[in-house]
This record gives C-alpha cells, structure tokens and sequence, in this order.
C-alpha cells in the first residue's frame, strides 16, 4: 500500500504515461519508500515536488533513416529523455536494443536520476538509445547508424548540457562513431561530450571496467557487514557483455569462482568456473555468443539453450543483463539453493516480487541504482580529466571507483538505518538518491 499523500501522484503517472510498464515501476518503487520520508519531512510532498520529479524535463522523439549494405533505406526511432537536471548536465547511456521503446527509456532515465544523486557527483540524469539492432549487422552499418542518430541527437547535447555514454549494444565502437560525427558536424574537439571514449581518444582508464568492478565492491562491503568475503564463494552472473565480463573479472580477483553466465539464448555452466580469457576473447573480440563458449571449452562446459541461469546454485548473483530477467520464481529458486548476496549490475533486473522475496529472506540486496552506479560514477572521472586536459593512471582511477562504491554504499546503509530499516538497502538508495535531488530542485525554484 502506498502512502496516501504518494497514492494520487502514481495515479497521475499512470494515467500520463500510458502503455509504460517498466516506468510505471521504477516509479513505484521508489513511491514504496517515499512514505517513511513524507511522514517525517512533510515539506517534500509540497509544490508538486514529487509530481516534478516523476515528469521528465524534457522528451526528444526522432527518425534515424540511414542506409544498409545492400542499398536499402531502413529507419529506426531515437530517443533521449532528458530526465532532471537539477544537480548536474543530464548524464546516462544510449541503448540500442530492437526491444527499445519511449517507456524502457522513461524508466531508465528515471532510475538514472536517483542513481547519479548517490555518487555524490555534479551530475543529473538522463537515458537515450534506439529499437536499432545491431546484432548481425557489419561495422559499416553501424557506422552509417551512429552517424545518423548523432546528426539529429547533436543538437541536444554538450558537455555542460547533456552526456551519453553507453548502455546495451552500446560499447566504445559506437561512442566512436558517435564522437566523431559530433565533432564533425560542431567542428569542436569537445571531449566531454560523451564518456565510454577509447584511451587514446579521451577516455578513461577503468571505464570499461567501472560498472562491473563497481557492482561487486558494492557486494563486497555488503558481506564484510556479515563478517563475510568473496573468497571462495560460487557465484552466478547473467549476462555475457560488458558488465557482465567485468563482473566475473573482479569477482575472480577476489577469490570468488564464477560458474555461470548467459546470454538471450542460453547460459553456460562451468564448474571449475569460467575461463574469462576465453570468454572476452569471444564476445569482445568475435562478438560471438555464450554457446560458441561452450563449444570451444568442450566436455567441461554444460550449455543449456533457453535455461534460466537462476537454476544454478550459487551463493552470491549478480544479474548483469536487463530488466526483469529475475522473476518471484528464480528468486525462491536461488533462496532454496541458499544465496547469500544478490547484487544488481544490470538495472532493474529483478521484479518487484524477487526483490520482496530476497528482503524477507534476509538476502543480501544491492538495488541497481547502487550496486551499478560505478559506472556512471567513472564517466563523471572521465568528464572531471577532460575538463582539465589530463589522464589518470588505472591505480588511481581505480582507487576513486572503491572510495566512491563504498561511500554510496555506506550512505545506503546510514538512511536505511535512519528510516528503521537496517539493512534495507532499497529502502536506503531511494531515500538517500530523492533526498539529494529534492534538496536541489527546492533551491532552484520551480522551473
Ligand atoms: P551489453 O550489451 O554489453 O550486454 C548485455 C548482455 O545482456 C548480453 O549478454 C545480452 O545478451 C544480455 N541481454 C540483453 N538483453 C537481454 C534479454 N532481453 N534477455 C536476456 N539477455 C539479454 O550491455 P551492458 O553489459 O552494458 O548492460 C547490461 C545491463 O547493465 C543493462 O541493464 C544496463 O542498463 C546496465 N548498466 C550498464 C552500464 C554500463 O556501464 N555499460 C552502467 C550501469 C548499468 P545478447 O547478446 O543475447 O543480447
């Protein structure tokens, strides 16, 4: 039940957005543990601040006609939602994925917002992407397509008014060809406009590996809470792109044994744990899939097309996917198996149900816009060294990624603790995320 202040304001969402399921619940999500806020600080429900916060700033709809290899005119829809600006220049990835539609964007953005308040950095929040699908297509189509969507989104953007980076089917090719259409049609050399650059072309050490390191040193403070490690723990990992990959480097860093891992067609199981130099190896450099994996390791490796990963037991997942691809089903399936920490790298990756079922069972839960703000927080890094012309070591950079994971997570922790609710780290990144951006929004007038 919500709130009755917060009930007519999520009414209002539903009727203003219809058709958007994922945006309806990341909003109330973050509704749920409102309630405790309003009743101890009522002036956050005056002035519509809430309304204001749920309603993006503003909403940018456009065709991305370009042309395939065999001559053929084929168009695609483009979209940044420029979510809250409040703290920052908007800030958040570009999703390329057929699935893509103005509600996946809304709730990203959305997400985004809260998440970009809890690194502590000047920035706000924003999401982009587009339904193209870049699987099965050559590098020059992709090409032709960043140039296309960067011709109309350009406009839009600048490093003091709005930043990309990447996000699904988004990685350092397409920021490429991106950045260098933007430069071409500004005539500007404006690095920070878009983060995720390769190192030789402004980016930064460790963003490659930001979200998924981020994600499991968030992990990493929530077990030391427990007197608990990685080291030797069997952990499961969806998902076989970046965060993914990153995800299971860090763990292995840490003396965790990663088992598992997926992609839309199956997963991959490997007792020994995963061979990571094969995997970056094929996914990376091949842009191959999980079951060529399976097939080059031979008898060791299990491939299971369709399976559901969540049937392996572990104890400790990190969905590092996409949204809701852990139901109430694979959560009761992993709490029977005996998890002891999920950790989200992908965002929203567990429905309300399984984030219900971990809390009750007193799992371990990092939330998204916690556990996976590392990456985000290390575009900020990267935007900081364009700004004053200089590149960090992968030490530092990586350094600042740990102070600033453990910082999110200990202010997650506090506010859970403040608001009766130790431990409830949903609970802690949503309260602690609004708190920031409704400060902000307050001074600033309406506007
Ligand atoms: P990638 O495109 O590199 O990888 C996505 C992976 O997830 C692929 O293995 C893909 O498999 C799989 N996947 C995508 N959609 C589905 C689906 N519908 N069902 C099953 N598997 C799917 O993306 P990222 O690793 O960058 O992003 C993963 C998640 O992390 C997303 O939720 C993203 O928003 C989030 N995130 C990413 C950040 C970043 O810095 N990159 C920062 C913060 C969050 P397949 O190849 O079969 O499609």
């Amino acid at each position: 039940m919500l709130d009755e202040k917060l009930e007519p304001i999520f009414a209002d969402v539903l009727r203003r957005n219809p058709g958007e399921d994922e945006f309806h619940q990341a909003v109330r999500e973050v509704l749920d543990s409102l309630g405790a806020v309003v009743a101890k600080h009522p002036h956050y429900a005056e002035g519509a601040l809430i309304e204001r916060i749920c309603e993006p700033e503003r909403q940018i709809i456009f065709r991305v006609p370009w042309v395939d290899d065999r001559g053929r005119v084929q168009i695609n829809r483009g979209f940044r939602v420029q979510f809250n600006s409040a703290l920052g220049p908007y800030k958040g990835g570009l999703r390329f994925h057929p699935s893509v539609y103005l509600g996946t964007i809304k709730f990203l953005g959305f997400e985004q917002t809260f998440k970009n308040a809890l690194t502590g950095m000047p920035i706000g929040g924003g999401k982009g992407g587009s339904d193209f699908d870049p699987k099965g297509r050559s590098d020059a189509e992709v090409m032709r397509f960043c140039q296309s969507l960067m011709t109309e989104l350009g406009r839009h953007l600048g490093e003091y008014t709005d930043v990309p980076a990447g996000d699904i089917g988004v990685g350092q090719r397409e920021i490429g060809y991106m950045f260098g259409q933007y430069k071409r049609i500004t005539n500007r050399y404006e690095s920070g406009v878009l983060t995720g650059k390769g190192l030789t072309w402004g980016g930064s050490r460790v963003r490659t590996e930001a979200t998924g390191y981020g994600a499991v040193y968030f992990v990493e403070r929530m077990l030391q809470q427990r007197g608990e490690s990685f080291d030797g723990r069997k952990v499961v990992v969806s998902g076989a792109g970046n965060v993914a990959i990153y995800t299971i480097e860090k763990v292995q860093q840490l003396g965790g044994r990663v088992v598992a891992c997926s992609d839309s067609n199956g997963y991959v199981v490997e007792e020994k744990g995963i061979d990571l130099a094969l995997l970056k190896e094929i996914k990376e450099r091949r842009r191959g899939r999980v079951a060529d994996y399976a097939k080059a390791r031979g008898a060791g490796a299990v491939y299971v097309p369709d399976g559901r990963v969540w049937e392996v037991p572990a104890d400790i997942a990190m969905p590092s996917a996409t949204q809701n691809e852990l139901t109430g089903q694979d959560a009761r399936t992993l709490v029977r198996n005996g998890v002891r920490a999920v950790g989200e790298g992908a965002n929203m990756p567990c429905t309300p149900e399984a984030v219900r079922l971990f809390i009750e069972g007193n799992v371990l839960f990092g939330p998204g816009k916690a556990t996976n703000a590392g990456g985000v927080a290390t575009s900020a890094l990267e935007m900081q060294q364009n700004a004053s012309r200089d590149s960090w070591s992968f030490e530092e950079t990586e350094e600042r990624l740990a102070t600033i994971m453990h910082g999110i997570h200990d202010r997650c922790a506090q506010t859970a603790d403040e608001y009766g609710a130790p431990g409830n780290y949903v609970l802690g990144a949503n309260i602690a995320g609004f708190i920031r951006v409704a400060e902000a929004m307050r001074a600033l007038g309406v506007v």
